[in-house]
């Protein structure tokens, strides 16, 4: 075959999925293409404009410590930032950012478009070449007529492998809304022998800011300090933004009332979902406000946050009122809502299906174990979110290029991020709902912090190559220091009313932390970095050290007997997801439990301790 262009690295869609892999794979050197349909659309948030949550704004860090860029442009684009769980402990605390998505998108197709070693290609991807072995990737084709030789590709393509969109009955094929589908793809992927999965996902209306009533409703600010992603942003080597360093603007709080419900209950036929237009499994975390209202009968009311999309503009999104109703039934059913009685929507909610391939076909490396030099990552595994999106491609991206220079793979383990956590999960359990992460998934969660992602991924970031080695010496000092500082606590005592007292005991109260030693006289470090950090290792030692026990006990799982008549509601902390997984399954071992999808190593930990106790 005669090439047009020859890459080490194709990596096809610039999604959050596909920057995080292009960029990565240009910065190790390797001669990159993104292929994308739009240009202009490259970061697009088609979704929740915001960054981070749960466990996610944890892998942004995690991302960020391996060289990434999602942290770097939220912190330059975020409108609003927060952390979340404050009042829980610090191992489920994570940053979340409001986006101004427009400022967010332009950030992302300026670095793309202007970073040594990446061509950006606007085009469809048509199909994919391989040698004639047929298990090894030769080429990519644009438009049906570019041909693109290259080692390694990497396939990011998010909803729009055969997407089509719902609205009510109303159904159109798309890629998102106002984007054509990718329809020529499933063609390789079927000739190939991977199977193809079908998934739902769905978005809120968004509503004119301008309609909206918002003097009856709760206002929810941002938090000050800020809390930043990334820990390269100014001022560098901390997670916080200086006092007043970002303008924040705030969301508001309503809530669904018994008419909204009634209104939904009334056209359920109608809707997508149930009316059975929709085959596609959809998001069991992430569900539209009909499935809420189906599920969740005796709740009275849901919460609505009402998000603005940018700084200056008019779109707010209406964050849990995602749905597939008909578009007329749309204006009713949000006129019912507090604030919004008069609202003007700009854009209708809508429900999107498209193939994914199951990721139990990839290799923790994210290459396909049928074809070599094929990765996928993204959306197109099966999972939801752009923060997940991102951590695959990070993980992909390096994984391509090292297999553009002849090197070994690397891959991420469950101990070391939230990206192994997934990864891990992915391609060992395979998905049947798009996969979301959350703290409950990892056995670690007390190591894998929000606080530490950049002293647990340094070496292996620095090895690699994603780090500079002035940024490894820099966080290599402060892990030298961290340590520093806990044996002197150890040792060094300081009187409390004429008493000798350890300062690591007094660090032990909850209401003294390592700020606060100087009015008892005792020498602290500088960065405010290593107090924090200094704090939390004084503080959860406890815990941690029981964590890593219980992770040595929880190899033995296997050994573990589940009594036959064992009734799991009875467990405190089960979800009910989890109990109704657990039922059904009837596993005989807790090792055979723990294999099961959907079976948290925080319900193992559960079910462990609630087999102690009936002992
Ligand atoms: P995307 O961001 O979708 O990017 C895919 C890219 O691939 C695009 O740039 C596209 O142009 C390109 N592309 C596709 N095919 C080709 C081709 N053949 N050739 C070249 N380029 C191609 N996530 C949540 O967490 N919660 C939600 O509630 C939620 N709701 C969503 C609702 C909707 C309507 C949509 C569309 C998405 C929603 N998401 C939601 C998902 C979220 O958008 C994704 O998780 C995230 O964007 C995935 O990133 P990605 O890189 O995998 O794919």
């Amino acid at each position: 075959m005669i090439y047009d262009a020859e890459f080490d690295v194709v990596v096809i869609g610039g999604g959050h999925a596909g920057i995080e892999a292009a960029l990565a794979s240009a910065k190790l050197g390797a001669k990159t293409a993104l292929i994308t349909l739009d240009k202009e659309k490259i970061g697009l948030m088609p979704c929740n404009p915001a960054i981070g949550g749960i466990a996610k704004g944890i892998v942004v860090r995690e991302i960020d410590a391996f060289g990434g860029e999602m942290g770097k442009a939220i912190d330059a684009t975020g409108i609003q930032y927060k952390t979340l769980n404050t009042r829980k402990g610090p191992a489920v605390r994570s940053p979340r950012a409001q986006a101004d998505k427009e400022e967010y998108r332009k950030y992302m197709v300026n670095r793309v478009s202007n970073t040594e070693n990446l061509t950006l290609i606007e085009g469809e991807a048509t199909d994919i070449f391989l040698k004639k072995n047929r298990n090894e990737i030769e080429g990519v084709e644009v438009d049906g007529k570019i041909k693109i030789k290259t080692k390694s590709v990497v396939v990011t393509t998010g909803t729009f492998l055969e997407g089509v969109i719902h609205i009510g009955d109303k159904q159109i094929p798309a890629g998102r809304m106002g984007e054509k589908p990718s329809n020529k793809l499933p063609d390789f992927y079927r000739r190939a022998g991977f199977p193809l999965q079908r998934f739902k996902t769905g978005t809120p209306a968004r509503l004119d800011k301008r309609s909206i009533d918002f003097s009856g409703l709760e206002e929810a600010p941002g938090d000050e300090p800020p809390p930043k992603f990334s820990f390269w942003t100014e001022p560098y080597g901390s997670y916080w933004f200086k006092e007043g360093q970002k303008k924040q603007i705030p969301c508001y709080i309503t809530y669904t009332t018994p008419e909204t419900h009634k209104i939904i209950r009334e056209n359920l036929h109608r809707t997508a979902l149930y009316g059975g237009a929709i085959k596609g499994i959809g998001p069991r975390y992430c569900p539209s406000i009909e499935d809420k209202i189906v599920k969740f009968e005796n709740k009275e009311r849901h919460t609505v946050w009402l998000e603005p999309e940018t700084k200056d503009g008019i779109s707010i999104y209406p964050n849990g009122l995602s749905t597939s109703l008909p578009e007329e039934v749309q204006w009713e059913m949000y006129r019912s809502i507090p604030g919004l009685e008069n609202v003007i929507l700009l854009k209708p909610a809508y429900a999107i299906e498209y193939d994914i391939v199951p990721p139990t076909e990839l290799y923790p490396t994210l290459e396909t174990k049928k074809i070599k030099g094929l990765y996928h990552a993204g959306n197109f595994n099966g999972t939801t979110g752009y923060e997940e999106a991102a951590g695959q491609g990070i993980v992909a991206g390096i994984n391509a290029a090292l297999r553009a220079f002849g090197k070994e793979p690397f891959y991420i383990r469950r101990d070391e991020a939230y990206i192994g956590v997934m990864i891990d999960d992915l391609t060992t359990k395979g998905v049947i709902e798009p996969y979301r992460l959350f703290t409950s998934r990892s056995e670690y969660r007390l190591h894998l912090r929000q606080d530490n992602p950049v002293l647990r991924l340094y070496k292996k970031a620095y090895d690699l190559g994603m780090i500079t080695e002035e940024q490894y010496r820099f966080v290599k000092d402060i892990e030298e220091e961290i340590k520093y500082w806990l044996e002197r606590y150890k040792q060094e005592k300081i009187k409390i009313n004429g008493k000798g007292v350890k300062v690591i005991e007094l660090l032990k109260r909850s209401d003294i932390h390592v700020k606060d030693l100087e009015k008892y006289g005792a020498d602290l470090p500088d960065k405010n970095y290593i107090q924090e950090e200094v704090d939390i290792n004084v503080k959860y030692s406890g815990y941690f050290e029981r964590e890593r026990k219980m992770n040595e006990k929880m190899r033995h799982l296997e050994n573990i007997k589940l009594p036959d008549d064992i009734d799991y509601s009875k467990i405190p902390g089960l979800t009910k997801e989890v109990v109704q997984k657990l039922s059904k399954a009837r596993p005989i071992t807790l090792g055979h439990a723990a294999r099961l999808e959907g079976i948290t190593p925080a319900a193992i930990t559960a079910i462990m301790i609630y087999l102690e106790k009936i002992k």
